[in-house]
């Protein structure tokens, strides 16, 4: 035998242990599963009845949020439909810098900027539309403000539309 051989030792696998009769039957596995879906399905059931009686109003327990009725309370830190704040005489606060446009991933951001009446403040949006169907909520827009004048917190979801045009805001939507 070469020195740079090396034995391989081969390894048996074990026998396959031999199952008794109830197990390649399945039928207390089957009972079991059974039994546990039961168990959940009673007990919910019961706290169902529970706070509908109002018995424990605040208990929530498995019961599900009975949207849209009731709505889950929403993180401080959710990121919802964006709006843009205002002066207080109620103009945007936006100057169109252009740093969200610039850094949004989605390129979903389109601003037009013109030179603002007053004279301390370089620029304002003539126009500023947010593509809501390509946008990815990922919050940089706002993070990349220096002016504080975008906001994901509107606490709003729902803005389905039935046309891709539907899903852009324009800035009067955005003001709003
Ligand atoms: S949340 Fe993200 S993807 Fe949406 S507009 Fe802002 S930067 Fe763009
Ligand atoms: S980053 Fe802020 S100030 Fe600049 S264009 Fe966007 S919203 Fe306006």
């Amino acid at each position: 035998m070469d020195k740079f051989e090396t034995k391989v030792k081969v390894m048996k696998a074990p026998p396959p242990r031999k199952r008794s009769f109830w197990e390649d039957s399945y039928l207390p596995e089957i009972i079991r599963g059974l039994s546990i879906t039961a168990h959940h399905f009673w007990a919910n059931m019961a706290y169902h009845m529970k706070r509908v009686l109002g018995m424990h109003p605040k208990e929530r327990q498995a019961i599900t949020y009975q949207y849209p009725e009731e709505r889950r309370p929403l993180s401080t830190r959710v990121r919802s439909l964006h709006r843009l704040t205002k002066r207080e005489d109620g103009t945007p606060r936006c100057v169109a810098c252009m740093m969200c446009e610039t850094i949004c991933p989605a390129r979903c951001i389109y601003i037009t900027g013109a030179e603002h009446p007053d004279p301390n403040i370089e620029k304002h949006p003539v126009s500023f539309d947010i593509d809501l169907g390509v946008c990815v909520f990922c919050g940089l827009c706002v993070e990349a403000c220096p002016e504080d004048a975008i906001r994901m917190d509107t606490g709003i979801f729902e803005f389905a539309a039935s046309s891709r045009e539907g899903m852009i805001y324009h800035i009067k939507d955005l003001l709003r």
